[in-house]
Parts: C-alpha cells; sequence; structure tokens
C-alpha cells in the first residue's frame, strides 16, 4: 500500500511553493483541521483533510492566550 500525501501536507496557495507539512493540526471526528506556515514567503493559510488511517498527525497548536487577538 502506498501513501503519496502520508503527512497531510500541501502547497502555498500564494507561491505555490511546497508541499510544506503542517505545522499543527486538530483532528476532530473524522476530520483534520491543518495549519500551515510556507517555508518560502510565509504565508499562512490551514487546510481540512478526512483522517486516514495510519497518516502521521501534525503536532497540536499551542494556545494562546484567552483574548489574544488573531
Ligand atoms: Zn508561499
Amino acid at each position: 500500500m502506498s501513501d503519496h500525501n502520508p503527512h497531510y501536507a500541501d502547497c502555498c496557495p500564494r507561491c505555490l511553493a511546497g508541499p510544506t507539512r503542517p505545522a499543527s493540526g486538530i483532528a476532530t471526528g473524522g476530520s483534520l483541521t491543518a495549519a500551515y506556515r510556507c517555508p518560502a514567503c510565509r504565508h499562512v493559510w490551514s487546510c481540512s483533510w478526512a483522517l486516514v488511517p495510519g497518516r502521521q498527525l501534525p503536532p497540536a497548536p499551542q494556545i494562546r492566550a484567552e483574548g489574544e487577538a488573531a
């Protein structure tokens, strides 16, 4: 069995660099919301995936202080 995207990698939507592994992600139910930062242009984006068994999940995001503006 082969999985051509075992880390939920995604390409930068701005400069098309990549694919880049997610910096963090939140898995809920059967889906993963992953956050990315482009190593080339530093663009930040997120992507939702259906969870695939056997894939490596990204680390959980760091908790920010309450009230911090996004
Ligand atoms: Zn980029």
